[in-house]
C-alpha cells in the first residue's frame, strides 16, 4: 500500500532529534525520538520518506491516523462524516433551555441585555406545557440516545421552581419512550446555595458550569451582583458545597487583555481552596467590546490572532512567575464531528416565550427564531437550516488548515452572518500548537 502523511498532522520539534507529532483528526500525540537519523527534520513531513523509518514505527503512525493510504481522500472523508453527524439520532435530543432571562448579574460584556426583556422574561405555564407536548412529539419518532436538558439563561436558578416542575414532566416524557433523561446547568454560580441534594436528583444534573473572570477584585468588576456586593466570595464558598452533590464543575474564566494578566492569581487562589482538585477550569477568550459571540461552552470571540496570543502570553507568564506552570493540564480538544450544537439537528434553544432557535447568540433575537412552540408558527425556519447545511469543506482557507477537523470551519454564526475569513476560527488554535509543545517538553522531561 502507498502510504502518505496525513495532512492533519502538527508537528514539531521540542529538541534536537525529539518530535511531538499531533493528529487534528485522530487526536493522538506522540513523541519521537529521530536522533539516529541525520535528516530527522525532514522524516515526519514528506511522505516520500516515509520508507526510511522502521517498519514498527510506520505502524504505529498509520494506526494512530498520522499516516493514511494514499487512496484517502481525509477531506471528503471528515466532510462526509460532519454531515451524517450532524442528522444522526444517536445524539438523542439536545435541548438547551432558559426558564428565564432575568438575571441577578450586570456582567459587562454580556450578550443578553437583560433589561430589553422587560414582559417575557420567566417561561410561562403555556410555554412549559408546549415545550413538553414538542418533546414528547420528537421522542414518539424513535430518537434514541438521551433527552439531554441545558439550563441556561439569564440566571437560571432564579427560575428554579419553573426547572423543578419542566424536570419532572419531561423525565416521564423520557421514561415512557425510554429515553435517558441527563441535565447540565450554567449557572453564575451566586444562587447555588439553593440547590439541595434532593433537587440535584430531581434535576438529574451531573454538570455545572460557573464562571469566574479573576481574583475577587477584578471578578467583583466584571461580574457584579445587580445590588452590588460581593458576588466572588459568595460563589467560591457555593462552589466549595457543591463540589459535595455534583459530578462534575467546570469553572470558565473569560479572559481579554484587560483580565489576562489577574488570571494565575485566580488559579493560584483557586489551589489554595483545594477547588482546582475539585473542578476543571478553562479558559474562553472574549470580546469584551463587542458583546456577541462570545458565550456558550464552544462560542469564541471575534478577537484577532495577535489578541489570543497576547492573552495567552499573559497567563502563562503570570503562571510562570508564581511557580505554578504545571497547574496547566494537557487538555486536548473534544472530538466533534461539527463545530457546535447549533448544527446537531435534534438540538434545539427554548427561550421563555416559546421561540426556538439553534444558536445560542441568537437567542434574545425574535425574528432569528425557527419557530414558536406556542403559536406554531414559523418565524425564521431557512436560518435554522443554514446551520445544518453549512459546508466549510469547501473554504480554500480551512481546506488547507491543519485545524480543520478540531474547529471545522469555527463558529458557524459567524460564518452565516459575516462570511469567510471573519473571525470565525476556533480561537484557541492561534495558541494550541505552543501548548502541545510545552505538554510534549513536559513529558519528555
Ligand atoms: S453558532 Fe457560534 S455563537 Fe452560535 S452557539 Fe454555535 S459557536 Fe456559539
Ligand atoms: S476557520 Fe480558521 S482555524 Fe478553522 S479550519 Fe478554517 S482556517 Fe482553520
Amino acid at each position: 500500500m502507498n502510504l502518505k502523511y496525513s495532512q492533519f498532522n502538527l508537528v514539531d520539534e521540542i529538541k534536537s532529534g525529539v518530535y511531538s507529532i499531533y493528529n487534528t483528526k485522530s487526536r493522538f500525540h506522540l513523541i519521537l525520538n529521530l536522533t539516529q537519523y541525520s535528516s530527522h527534520a525532514a522524516l515526519l513531513q514528506h511522505s516520500e520518506l516515509i520508507p526510511q523509518l522502521p517498519k514498527s514505527v510506520v505502524d504505529k503512525l498509520f494506526d494512530k491516523g498520522f499516516i493514511v493510504s494514499v487512496e484517502v481522500n481525509e477531506l471528503s472523508d471528515l466532510k462526509r462524516k460532519s454531515f451524517a453527524a450532524r442528522v444522526n439520532e444517536d445524539h438523542g435530543l439536545v435541548l438547551t433551555i432558559l426558564p428565564t432571562l432575568e438575571c441577578n448579574f450586570r456582567c459587562v460584556y454580556c450578550f443578553e441585555d437583560v433589561l430589553q426583556h422587560k414582559n417575557d422574561r420567566v417561561m410561562t405555564a403555556e410555554t412549559q406545557d408546549n415545550l413538553v407536548k414538542f418533546v414528547t412529539e420528537k421522542l414518539s419518532q424513535g430518537i434514541k440516545g438521551a433527552l439531554y436538558v441545558k439550563w441556561f439563561g439569564g440566571e437560571p436558578l432564579l427560575a428554579l421552581d419553573t426547572m423543578l416542575s419542566v424536570s419532572e414532566k419531561l423525565k416521564v416524557v423520557a421514561k415512557q419512550f425510554g429515553n435517558q433523561y441527563i441535565s447540565a446547568m450554567l449557572s453564575n454560580g451566586y444562587l447555588l446555595d439553593r440547590l439541595t441534594k434532593q433537587h440535584i436528583d430531581d434535576l438529574s444534573v451531573f454538570a455545572i458550569q460557573v464562571c469566574l473572570d479573576g481574583p475577587e477584585e477584578i471578578h467583583n468588576k466584571r461580574r457584579p451582583h445587580r445590588g452590588g456586593g460581593n458576588s466572588f466570595q459568595t460563589i467560591i464558598e457555593n462552589l466549595k458545597n457543591l463540589t459535595n452533590i455534583v459530578e462534575r464543575i467546570y469553572i470558565r474564566i473569560n479572559t481579554d487583555k484587560t483580565n489576562a494578566a489577574s488570571i494565575a492569581f485566580l488559579l493560584r487562589f483557586l489551589k489554595e481552596q483545594g477547588l482546582l482538585e475539585r473542578c476543571k477550569y478553562d479558559i474562553g477568550y472574549i470580546d469584551t467590546e463587542t458583546g456577541r459571540y462570545t458565550l456558550g461552552q464552544t462560542c469564541s470571540a471575534l478577537l484577532k490572532e495577535a489578541d489570543i496570543r497576547s492573552i495567552y502570553k499573559s497567563i502563562s507568564q503570570g503562571l510562570h512567575a508564581l511557580n505554578l506552570e504545571n497547574i496547566e493540564r494537557a487538555e486536548y480538544p473534544k472530538l466533534l464531528k461539527f463545530a457546535c450544537d447549533a448544527q446537531i439537528k435534534e438540538a434545539f434553544i427554548v427561550d421563555p416565550t416559546g421561540n426556538v432557535f439553534r444558536c445560542l447568540n441568537d437567542a434574545t433575537i425574535p425574528s432569528r427564531a425557527m419557530f414558536n412552540l406556542n403559536s406554531g408558527h414559523e418565524i425564521n425556519s431557512k436560518r435554522g437550516e443554514r446551520f445544518l447545511t453549512l459546508d466549510p469543506y469547501n473554504i480554500e482557507e480551512c481546506c488547507a488548515c491543519a485545524y480543520l477537523p478540531i474547529c471545522h470551519g469555527g463558529c458557524p454564526a459567524k460564518l452565516i452572518d459575516l462570511g469567510e475569513g471573519q473571525g470565525n476560527c476556533w480561537p484557541n488554535h492561534y495558541v494550541f500548537r505552543d501548548k502541545l509543545i510545552k505538554y510534549a517538553k513536559r513529558k519528555v522531561g
